[in-house]
């Protein structure tokens, strides 16, 4: 006899390959909307999070606990779901083909959303008047009849919709009407679980969903492209607050009455989410700068680490071998608030997204623990999925950059002293500038050039100011076309969310191993705040950190003019051998101020 158990952990594994399946489809063009779009499906949280909130307590001894966490839950969640897919949608508004551009507007996406679940709300209502019996009220028959069948459906429906959103991520045609579905199924998990049996209240639910519909929606309308990697990181310390809340609030009603096994969950949903809160909040910190970048370390921090999560596994080895009611529960909660903040203080803050992208995975396993808690096949589902999406590309980051995942989260890489700046330029010799005028009559000889993006447009915001000189030299009859390198920037695929937003079509961005052989015909290439991502040490100098790591070969280029603000080193803290070569000219000013009257030369020439 398979118990409900062995069915989970089985839905678990099978929706964890089927993400792997799904997910390494993804072209790397569409990785940043991706991780947001797992961010919002993560909140499925949600229906857990509404059973706690809008159950009853009057049995349990200061119940108003439970319904707290659960309506603190529901906020967390409802905030995730609003602003996972509004940001995500937004996003995807913006990859556009030329043709696209051309023609204006896209299909109405979310004119079909509408008209989709206008019409399968009518063939519900259809179905249910012409089943219920004659004489019986419908709010009755809906409560003691369609109820728990209605919930089992929705939740397989929306499974189906979930996976369908994240297989749209497959290509920008598609990727919006799948995340219109994925949305949809959202909507529908939520209906479903308002017929849940042990709801018995709406009132916290509605509250919670209409706080969260406000803040969710307000970050998911507002926040500016550049801010996507705090914001996603934002976002996965509410979901994973969500988890922790629904935990703790399960054992404070069930605690001394869990079975091992519920237990053995709880706990790993407990520290798991506790974890990834703390994580999480401080990886946003870092990304927004409130709190310093560098990676901080002091000794015995790995053994004190360690220590720490020892004693986390052990209280939970304990809490279930004597499966007592104590409030040592709480102090292990407590402790793993603390574990998370230990894990991200030693990492540099340019190596955030790949810990977002494994706190994103955390986030999953805690949904899915929550799942195996409520034994909630949806959540066991998505939680998987999210997991296995987060794992993902945080294994294909560390891979375009040529780095194991160890050494990212213990190496404190990017720790670089001025004085190393300082020497290092010194003993290569002469660097050539160039100023916006000269760049402009170079331009005017040119009839290709590659603009090779980084993390210094993101910072400089000069996106636009790209594109805009990119239709000036197309104009020109100049041929133009964008590098993009899979971890240029901060967040994978950042490049291309930000030229997206420019109005860039995305079939005029070439990615790496396409573009590498053109360019020894390449005229002139510009290179605009990139700076390890075009490093030739990482062919040529074995003694680099970045040796091995796969790069845009711009050296190969007849002209190189790097626009950056001074000699400093990029994210791997080591001088660019490239600023030396005799083909290379340096633009120096902010990257905006610089494209700005590269722009006016440019059309002071006309
Ligand atoms: P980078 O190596 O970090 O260099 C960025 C350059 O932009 C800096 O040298 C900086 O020089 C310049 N810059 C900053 N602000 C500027 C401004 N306002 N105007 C003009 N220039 C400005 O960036 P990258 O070449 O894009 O490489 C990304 C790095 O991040 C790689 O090492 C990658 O491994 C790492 N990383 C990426 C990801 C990802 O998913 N994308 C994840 C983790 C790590 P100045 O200060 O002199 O201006």
């Amino acid at each position: 006899m398979t118990t409900e158990l062995e069915v989970g952990l089985y839905i678990f594994m099978l929706a964890g390959f089927l993400g792997y399946h799904i997910i390494t489809r993804v072209p790397p063009l569409l990785h940043t909307p991706l991780m947001s779009a797992t961010n919002a499906i993560a909140a499925i949280s949600l229906v857990g999070s509404l059973v706690v909130a809008g159950s009853d307590y009057s049995n349990v001894p200061n119940g108003w606990v439970c319904t707290l966490l659960g309506l603190a839950a529901v906020t967390c969640s409802a905030t995730n779901a609003f602003g996972g897919f509004l940001i995500t949608d937004r996003m995807l508004r913006m990859f556009k083909t030329a043709e696209e551009r051309a023609r204006g507007t896209r299909r109405p996406v979310e004119l079909q959303a509408f008209g989709a679940v206008l019409a399968l709300v009518a063939v519900v209502a259809v179905l249910l008047y012409a089943t219920k019996p004659a004489g019986m009220a419908m709010g009755e028959y809906l409560h003691e009849h369609v109820g728990a069948g209605a919930l089992r459906y929705c939740y397989i429906l929306s499974a189906a919709m979930f996976v369908l959103g994240l297989k749209g991520l497959s290509s920008p045609k598609w990727a919006r009407s799948g995340m219109s579905l994925a949305a949809f199924g959202m909507f529908v998990a939520v209906v479903g679980t308002l017929f849940h049996p042990h709801i018995v209240t709406y009132r916290w639910i509605g509250l919670g969903i209409l706080i969260g519909a406000v803040v969710g929606g307000t970050m998911g309308l507002q926040i500016p492209m550049t801010a996507v990697p705090q914001r996603t990181a934002l976002s996965h310390s509410l979901g994973a607050l969500a988890a922790c809340l629904v935990g703790v609030s399960e054992y404070f009603r069930y605690q001394g009455q869990l079975s091992p096994v519920t237990l053995t969950a709880l706990d790993f949903e407990v520290v798991v989410g506790g974890l990834t809160f703390t994580g999480s909040l401080m990886a946003a910190g870092k990304l927004q700068e409130l709190l310093p970048g560098r990676p901080i370390t002091y000794r015995g921090q790995n053994i004190i680490s360690l220590s720490l999560l020892s004693v986390i596994v052990g209280s939970g080895i304990y809490l279930v071998a004597t499966q007592a009611a104590t409030s040592f529960f709480y102090v292990m909660v407590g402790l793993s608030l603390v574990f998370g903040l230990l894990l991200v203080i030693p990492i540099g803050a340019a190596d955030m997204p790949v810990v977002i992208a494994l706190l994103n995975s955390y986030g999953g396993l805690a949904d899915a623990a929550m799942g195996f808690v409520l034994m909630n096949k949806i959540q066991i589902i998505t939680g998987s999925l999210d997991g296995t999406s987060g794992f993902l590309l945080s294994l294909l980051m560390c891979r375009a950059m040529n780095r194991s995942a160890m050494n990212v989260l213990f190496g404190a890489f990017g720790q670089v002293s001025e004085e190393e700046v300082t020497a290092a330029a010194e003993a290569k010799g002469t660097v050539r500038s160039i100023t916006p005028d000269e760049t402009a009559v170079l331009f005017e000889t040119a009839s290709n050039i590659v603009i090779v993006p980084g993390y210094g447009m993101a910072v400089a915001q000069a996106q636009h100011a790209v594109a805009e000189l990119a239709n000036i030299l197309g104009q020109r009859g100049i041929d133009v076309k964008y590098a993009i390198h899979p971890v240029a920037g901060r967040m994978p695929g950042h490049m291309n969310v930000l030229l997206a937003e420019a109005n860039v079509p995305y079939e005029q961005l070439h990615e790496m191993e396409a573009i590498n052989p053109y360019f020894p015909e390449a005229d002139i290439v510009l290179v605009v705040g990139a700076n390890d991502v075009t490093n030739p040490a990482a062919k040529n100098n074995k003694s680099s950190p970045l040796y091995g790591m796969p790069i845009l070969e711009v050296e190969r280029a007849k002209s190189i003019i790097v626009l950056k603000r001074s000699m400093r080193p990029g994210f791997a803290g080591v001088d660019n051998d490239l600023y030396y070569n005799e083909k290379c000219m340096m633009l120096f000013g902010d990257a905006k101020d610089s494209l700005t009257k590269l722009i006016m030369e440019m059309k002071s020439l006309l």
